[in-house]
């Protein structure tokens, strides 16, 4: 049986310094990479999908065109008027800055028009992030989380990675309480240790694993950089997994998408938790290597 994966989530142009400092125009976005990733890896079992909206110029149908290129079905909402988000990478002495134009974008109206998630099931998972919560204004994330509450009451399973963004919200005790009201509504969660630390105080990995079960996740995966990986399923015992050791790290961007993309794709092939951070830890360790947020990947498969 097909199922299905929908991130849900803002997709921006990228433009990317090149050697000959003129810029190459790309599209990207934590849950565009996930969803892209996700179809780079998964078999014909699954179907891809990305809920978004976009504008009606030129770039906008480029992006669109772009999305399905990928294998990536495009559930755009078109605003019109519009346009798609942008943002510029900056390399200064090998270090990597990026400016965004997002506040006026599209994707910031994405639940406009929508009364459910089209076309889950039971069985299927949706992907939002932190970043999907903090373009929203209060109504529309209120929008958000009830869509999200009618998928789950028909058996399709949510995801959250808190990929947590200061900059995108006004108020940091509000960033906090909207990610822990979604990750209390998630089947899954997926954050990053050093994110947590920041902004949650958490001691360790365990810290945040333990923060986000009791909140009501029943499946919590903790990733850490080069660090092991931790998470903890039901009542089951945590487990661990280390990432390979990549001795010439070239640029994490995305690394985290991609870990969760190789995640969800082998979980909904039926793999177990170990066999799909394991997963999700192949993919990442190709990205890491290779400059850019899109990287082509191989599975262990192919
Ligand atoms: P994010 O990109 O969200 O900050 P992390 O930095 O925690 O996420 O990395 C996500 C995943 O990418 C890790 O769980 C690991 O699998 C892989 N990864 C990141 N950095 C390294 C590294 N230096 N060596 C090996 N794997 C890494």
């Amino acid at each position: 049986m097909t199922r299905t994966l929908m991130t849900i989530g803002e997709c921006m142009v990228e433009m990317a310094p090149g050697d000959d400092g003129r810029f190459a125009m790309g599209f990207a976005g934590d849950m565009f990479n996930s969803a892209w990733y996700a179809r780079q890896i998964a078999g014909n079992g699954l179907r891809v999908a990305f809920l978004s909206a976009t504008g009606d110029d030129a770039v906008s149908g480029e992006m669109e065109h772009f999305i399905r290129a990928a294998g990536v079905e495009p559930l755009l909402s078109v605003v019109p008027g519009k346009s798609v988000g942008l943002y510029l990478i900056s390399l200064k002495d090998g270090e990597r800055s990026f400016s965004y134009w997002r506040s006026d974008s599209a994707a910031r109206r994405l639940t406009d028009g929508l009364d459910r998630l089209p076309g889950l099931v039971s069985g299927d998972w949706v992907l939002v992030s932190g970043i999907t919560l903090a373009i929203l204004d209060d109504d529309r994330r209120a929008r958000l989380l009830g869509l999200l509450h009618e998928a789950k009451s028909r058996g399709v399973l949510v995801a959250l990675d808190p990929n947590i963004r200061p900059r995108l919200w006004t108020d940091a005790g509000e960033m906090r309480r909207q990610i822990m009201r979604t990750a209390a509504l998630s089947d899954l969660v997926l954050p990053s240790f050093d994110d947590e630390a920041a902004h949650f105080g958490d001691a360790t990995p365990e810290a945040t694993l333990a923060r986000y079960r009791a909140a009501g996740a029943a499946s919590v995966v903790v990733k850490n950089g080069a660090g092991p990986v931790m998470a903890s399923e039901g009542e089951a015992p945590a487990v661990t997994v280390h990432p390979p050791t990549i001795p010439a790290v070239v640029d994490t961007t995305a690394a985290g998408d991609a870990f969760n993309g190789g995640f969800l794709s082998a979980r909904l092939a039926g793999a177990s938790l170990t066999d799909s951070i394991q997963a999700g830890c192949d993919v990442a360790a190709q990205v890491i290597r290779a400059r850019g947020a899109l990287v082509p990947v191989k599975t262990a498969r192919t």
